[in-house]
């Protein structure tokens, strides 16, 4: 990579982030390169492939279907696109315009992220309950009418909405689904599991991020008839009638024939992309977290140690916890004033040094900084430990110089 970036004048960015999609995810490793240059090397029926990779990621997490996506975003379009169309074809090749169908989705109003553009992507109109910091269970019974596909909700959207378990249970009495985005909620690798054992209907995960897949790949898992209209509408769909594939759900009644070409199509998976999603899945579920959770924390207080005793700094490891974030990060809140620059002044100052750092800066407006290491490669949290510490230390230096000219000036 560093060739092929130093031939494109580019060098590799420290990443202190975690999984950001700009700075490309994650590092799949040789397990997943070898499983995609493998696909590579053949032809394959895609619904096959996608029907027998489902079927091993709904084992995974002990659901009725799985499904490959491009990215948790690509599988929330998809979520959203099969609660409103269900099994209606002629539906499925109007979308985005859904208008006259059920084309809502009730979402927390705390809830809303720019992620959700997914699932207005798809025809969605959101309708929202609650405010920022409190929503009642009545409000979202009472949003729930005719109109209604869905209700969507955001795993670790903190102790102000309504819990998930009572989310489902109002939906599913109102004959509703729920779409979970889980994408901040693996690891724990027991989360799967668990939103599958809740009945949440249909599950968006990252394949880029924590599981270490392509940057380009998730997946969906929850009900079979759901991940079916998912499948209608997001495989290639130039198809005859007469050898279709889906001929049995025209037998059993199902669907009147193929859709065409659905609103999935422009979100195109490719057999690598399956083939090292499900590679790195496999490794990702059988890893030794505790390890992993040993390593973050290490890294982290690698930081914080670099920076005690820095006047204006305060910096401490905030560990994982199991539901809320399942990595540990460096948090480092600094007393701007004191400092006389703000959290963004670092944040440039290190994206601009040699190497190039890049620092969870989504605080950054509380004068907070965080060092999410699960992106780190080895000795790169000592790097980040030195330039933040030599950062932090200006104000430091400039006064030490300061007196010192004063001394020679007065001497
Ligand atoms: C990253 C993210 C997504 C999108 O995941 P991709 O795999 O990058 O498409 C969706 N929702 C949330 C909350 C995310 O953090």
């Amino acid at each position: 990579m560093s060739e092929l970036l130093a031939s494109l004048g580019l060098e590799p960015v420290v990443n202190a982030v975690g999984p950001a999609t700009r700075l490309g995810s994650s590092t799949p490793g040789p397990h997943v390169l070898a499983a995609m240059a493998e696909a590579a090397g053949a032809f394959v029926r895609m619904h096959e492939l996608q029907a027998a990779a489902g079927a091993e990621i709904a084992a995974i997490c002990g659901a009725e279907a799985g499904y490959v996506t491009n990215g948790a975003a690509g599988g929330l379009m998809l979520a959203a696109a099969a609660c409103i169309a269900g099994d209606d074809p002629a539906l499925m090749d109007r979308l985005p315009d859904a208008s006259g169908a059920r084309d809502e989705i009730v979402i927390h109003r705390g809830q809303r992220i720019a992620y959700d553009h997914a699932l207005r992507a798809a025809g969605a109109r959101l309708v929202e309950i609650g405010f920022h910091d409190l929503t009642f269970p009545r409000e979202l019974d009472a949003a729930i009418g005719e109109r209604t596909a869905a209700v969507a909700y955001l795993s670790n959207s903190g102790a102000n909405a309504i819990p998930l378990e009572q989310v489902v249970a109002i939906a599913h009495r109102r004959g509703v689904p729920v779409i979970l985005d889980a994408s901040l909620a693996v690891p724990p690798v027991a989360n799967l599991r668990r939103f599958a054992a809740l009945g949440v209907d249909l599950v968006a995960v990252s394949g880029g991020k924590w599981i270490g897949g392509p940057a380009a790949s998730g997946f969906l898992y929850g009900r079979a008839d759901l991940i079916r209209s998912v499948a209608l509408q997001h495989q290639d769909q130039d198809v005859r009638m007469e050898t279709w594939h889906g001929a049995p759900l025209v037998a059993e009644g199902i669907v009147p024939g193929p859709p065409h070409q659905g609103i999935g199509r422009a979100l195109k998976v490719g057999k690598e992309e399956i083939a090292g999603l499900l590679a790195a899945l496999r490794a990702w579920v059988a890893r030794d977290h505790d390890a992993d959770r040993a390593r973050w924390t290490a890294d982290c207080e690698t930081v914080v140690a670099a920076l005690d005793g820095i006047d204006g700094v305060r910096a401490e490891v905030l560990p994982a916890d199991g539901r809320e974030r399942g990595w540990p990060v460096a948090e480092i809140a600094l007393d701007e004033r004191a400092l006389g620059r703000t959290a963004y002044d670092v944040v440039r100052e290190l994206a601009a040094g040699t190497p190039s750092i890049a620092l969870d800066e989504a605080l950054a407006w509380r004068g907070l900084l965080r060092v999410t290491p699960t992106q780190l490669q080895a000795g790169e949290a000592e790097v980040v430990a030195t330039s933040l510490a030599a950062s932090l230390r200006q104000r430091e230096a400039a006064a030490a110089i300061d007196t010192e000219d004063r001394k020679d000036w007065t001497a």
